[in-house]
């Protein structure tokens, strides 16, 4: 069994806000990249546990967020560029889709760290419905025919990869403790609109994603009709809503595409 874990750093225990903690010059940016290494670890160990035979890590936070010097021996990491874009070395050689570290879709009541790609993104939507950075990958599993097993990060995140992808193993790690009105905001006064939180102990939250992992490869296993994609007809149509973000004023952008969710992200790119 081959598993693509894709990661990201806002959704992490411990990761506690964005100025300090998310971008290269954050004072914790290093501690944070060492709380998420560790969380992929566990998650590393919970598939192997389970049979997986191959884990690639892929580093998704923008700047980079992994540590390789404290990767699990067991893994592969990918981090690069790719051509087109999406869905970062996914294919159909991957049996399933995975991520950890992840956070909730902007305008996501009491979620932690809150957004879209950017802090720039008011709303991305496909057909009408909403999705984030999980979304935009899982579709794109969708897709290829790959299923979404695992979604782990802040539990407003885990209710909306369940809600995506029904059947889906969800761990959830903190708990954001604000409702979202912000949608007047622009994109810095966001990123330091959504900072405040309940966090497991990572120690604690790595327990959970072990056991989370390892469950989700198990039910693989015995019943893997029991992971669901929700239903999108095509044409498809993706609008995207933005915030004012320095000095440039929001902006909407409607891109359609008749049969393909790949082609269409990709589309500009
Ligand atoms: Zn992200």
């Amino acid at each position: 069994m081959r598993i693509m874990l894709m990661t990201d750093l806002e959704g992490v225990a411990g990761v506690l806000n964005a100025v300090d903690w998310i971008h290269p010059d954050s004072r914790y940016y290093d501690q944070a990249k060492e709380l998420l290494t560790a969380e992929v670890n566990a998650v590393v160990d919970g598939f192997a546990a389970a049979g997986a035979e191959e884990i690639v890590v892929v580093d998704g936070h923008g700047p980079g967020a992994l540590n390789p010097a404290l990767l699990d021996r067991r893994a592969w990491l990918s981090r690069g560029t790719f051509k087109p874009v999406w869905p970062f070395g996914l294919d159909r050689s991957f049996d399933a889709y995975s991520c950890v570290g992840q956070h909730a879709k902007s305008r996501t009541p009491f979620s932690h760290l809150t957004h879209t790609g950017s802090f720039a993104c008011l709303s991305l939507a496909i057909n009408g419905y909403e999705i984030g950075e999980y979304g935009q990958m899982a579709l794109c599993a969708r897709e290829l025919g790959v299923p979404a097993i695992f979604a782990a990060g802040e539990e407003a995140f885990a209710r909306e990869a369940a809600d995506l992808t029904p059947g889906v193993v969800t761990v959830a790690v903190k708990r954001g403790v604000l409702d979202d009105t912000f949608d007047d905001y622009d994109a810095y006064s966001y990123e330091r609109a959504k900072t405040s939180a309940i966090h497991l102990a990572p120690a604690r939250a790595r327990e959970l994603l072990r056991e989370g992992a390892f469950q989700a490869v198990k039910k693989f296993q015995t019943n893997p009709a029991s992971f669901q994609y929700r239903e999108f007809t095509t044409p498809y149509t993706l609008v995207l809503k933005t915030r004012p973000a320095e000095g440039r004023p929001p902006k909407i952008v409607t891109k359609t595409h008749p049969d393909s969710f790949i082609e269409l992200l990709n589309a500009g790119n």
